[in-house]
C-alpha cells in the first residue's frame, strides 16, 4: 500500500472526543471513522488489523472443529417470538419494519436463528455433536456506545453454537471452545483470564466471560495471581480429546476469578491476600452453556438411540472481534502511537522514503517495497512527519531509507517496539524481513 494514494488520514491533534488512547489511536491513526453514534466506518489500514484478528479467530475455530457458516444480519421477529426474547430483549434490539410491515429485526446475536436452521436440518442424534459459526455484524442499541470499536452499535462477532445430545457433549463442547479462546486471544499477544459471569439475557447456568486487564475496561474484576503465570498455551492439550479438555478446564477454573456480578466474598477471602487482585478489564469473549433453553420452546427435537425425540443441549460461544482491535491497541501502545503485535499488524514493515524524488531513494524503495509487505510512505512529507505516522501507525518495523545510504546500498531498520535502530545493507535487511 502506498501511503500517497491511500485513504490512510492521520490526524496530529488529539480528538476531543475520544476518552481512551485506543479510540485516540484508532482516529489519529486512520484506521475507523463514525458515522453516526456507536457506528464506524473501516479504513484501509483498520480492516487489514480487522481481517487479521478475525483470521486468527477463525484459524482456531477452525482447528477445534467448529463449522464455518454466514446467517444474513437481519432476521424475522417471528423467531424471537418463538423463544419468548423478542419482548424480553428490549430498547437494545434495533426492529425495523419492511414495505409489508413484516417485523424484522438487526440480529444482536443468533441463538434463535441456528435453532431454526438445525430444526430444519438435523435428522438424527446420530449427526450429533456438531459445532457452527459465523462472523457477521451485529448490532446493539447501546444505551452509552463508547469508546470506539469498543462498545460501538454495530459491532462485528464471532459467534459459535453448539448442538450436543446430552449434557455430558454440551459440556465437553463448551470446554474445547474455553481453549480455542485461550489459543485465539494469545495468538494476538493477549492474556485473557476465563472468569465466571452471570449468562445474562442469554440464559443458561455455565459461563466464562474472558477478560483482559486494562483499567479503562468497563468490568471490575476479580483473580488470583496465579492466573498471571499459568501456562495456558501448552501445546500438550489435545482439544479433540475430552480427557485433556477436562484436564485444561480443571487448571482454568481451580483459582478464583470472577466478575462483579458473580463475585463471591467467601469464596474470596479464602485466596491469600498477597495473591488477590482487583481491577478492571474489557470483555473480549463469552462462552455459554445454556442446555434446551431455546430447543424446548422452539420444538427443536431430533429422534434419539430408541426412536423418541428429544431436545439436544446447546450452548453459544461468542468473540468481539471488532472489539479486539481496541482491545490490542489498549495493550500496545505508547506515548507516540500504536505498537502492533507482529500477528495482527496491517502490515509487517512501514517502508520510509526520506526524500522521495531522489532517484536513488525511489529505485530502492521500489525494490524494497516489491519485495516485503510493507506501507510504502512515499508522500513528499519531511523526514519528521514520515517518523511521527510511523510511529503513529505502529508497524511492527521501519526500513528507513535515506539519500546517503542509499547510494551506499545500506537502511536502517527500527524496531517499533523497543525503539532500537541498527544500519544494515539492504541484502541483510531483506534477509530479515521478507
Ligand atoms: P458487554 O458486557 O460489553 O455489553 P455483552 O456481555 O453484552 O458485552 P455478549 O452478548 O457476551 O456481550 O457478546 C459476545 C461478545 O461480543 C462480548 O464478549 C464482546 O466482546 C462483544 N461485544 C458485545 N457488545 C459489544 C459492543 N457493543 N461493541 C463491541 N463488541 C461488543
Ligand atoms: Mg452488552
Ligand atoms: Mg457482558
Ligand atoms: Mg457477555
Amino acid at each position: 500500500m502506498r501511503l500517497a494514494r491511500s485513504l490512510a488520514p492521520t490526524l496530529k491533534e488529539t480528538p476531543a472526543e475520544a476518552q481512551i488512547a485506543s479510540h485516540r489511536l484508532m482516529l489519529r491513526a486512520g484506521l475507523v471513522r463514525q458515522e453516526a453514534a456507536g457506528i464506524y466506518a473501516w479504513l484501509p489500514l483498520g480492516l487489514r488489523a480487522l481481517r487479521r484478528i478475525e483470521q486468527i479467530v477463525r484459524e482456531e475455530q477452525d482447528a477445534a472443529g467448529a463449522q464455518e457458516m454466514l446467517m444474513p444480519t437481519i432476521q424475522p421477529a417471528e423467531l424471537w417470538r418463538e423463544s419468548g426474547r423478542y419482548d424480553a430483549y428490549g430498547p437494545e434490539m434495533l426492529r425495523i419494519l419492511d414495505r409489508h410491515k413484516r417485523e424484522m429485526l438487526y440480529g444482536p446475536t443468533n441463538e434463535e436463528m441456528v435453532v431454526d436452521l438445525a430444526r430444519q436440518c438435523l435428522r438424527s442424534y446420530r449427526e450429533l455433536p456438531q459445532t457452527v459459526y459465523h462472523i457477521q455484524w451485529k448490532f446493539r442499541d447501546e444505551v452509552r456506545p463508547r469508546f470506539g470499536v469498543m462498545r460501538g452499535r454495530e459491532f462485528l462477532m464471532k459467534d459459535a453454537y453448539s448442538i450436543d445430545v446430552d449434557y455430558a457433549g454440551a459440556v465437553v463442547s463448551y470446554r474445547r471452545m474455553m481453549l480455542a479462546y485461550m489459543r485465539t486471544f494469545q495468538r494476538m499477544g493477549l492474556r485473557a483470564i476465563p472468569m465466571a459471569a452471570e449468562s445474562g439475557p442469554i440464559g443458561g447456568n455455565l459461563s466464562h466471560e474472558f477478560i483482559i486487564l486494562a483499567p479503562t475496561g468497563e468490568s471490575q474484576v476479580f483473580y488470583d495471581a496465579a492466573f498471571e503465570t499459568i501456562d495456558y498455551t501448552d501445546a500438550g492439550f489435545d482439544i479433540r480429546s475430552a480427557d485433556d479438555l477436562e484436564r485444561f478446564f480443571g487448571v482454568m477454573t481451580s483459582q478464583y476469578a470472577a466478575t462483579d456480578e458473580k463475585h463471591d466474598e467467601a469464596r474470596w477471602a479464602e485466596v491469600p491476600a498477597e495473591r488477590r487482585r482487583e481491577g478492571r478489564g474489557i470483555e473480549v469473549g463469552h462462552i455459554f452453556y445454556f442446555g434446551t433453553k431455546y430447543s424446548k420452546p422452539m420444538g427443536f427435537t431430533v429422534p434419539g438411540p430408541d426412536g423418541r425425540p428429544f431436545h439436544p443441549e446447546m450452548g453459544s460461544y461468542g468473540i468481539g472481534v471488532s472489539r479486539l482491535v481496541g482491545a490490542v491497541i489498549e495493550a500496545g501502545h505508547d506515548e507516540a502511537g500504536i505498537i502492533w503485535p507482529d500477528a495482527v499488524a496491517p502490515f509487517r514493515v512501514a517502508l520510509l522514503n526520506l526524500k522521495t524524488g531522489d532517484a536513488a531513494c525511489d529505485a530502492l524503495c521500489e525494490r524494497l517495497y516489491g519485495r516485503l509487505d510493507a506501507l510504502y510512505d512515499d508522500r513528499e512529507e519531511r523526514a519528521g512527519v514520515k517518523f511521527a505516522d510511523a510511529d503513529l501507525l505502529g508497524l511492527p518495523w521501519q526500513v528507513i531509507v535515506g539519500p546517503r545510504g542509499a547510494a551506499a546500498g545500506r537502511v536502517e531498520l527500527k524496531r517499533r517496539a523497543t525503539g532500537e535502530r541498527i544500519e544494515l545493507s539492504v541484502e541483510d535487511a531483506l534477509a530479515r524481513l521478507a
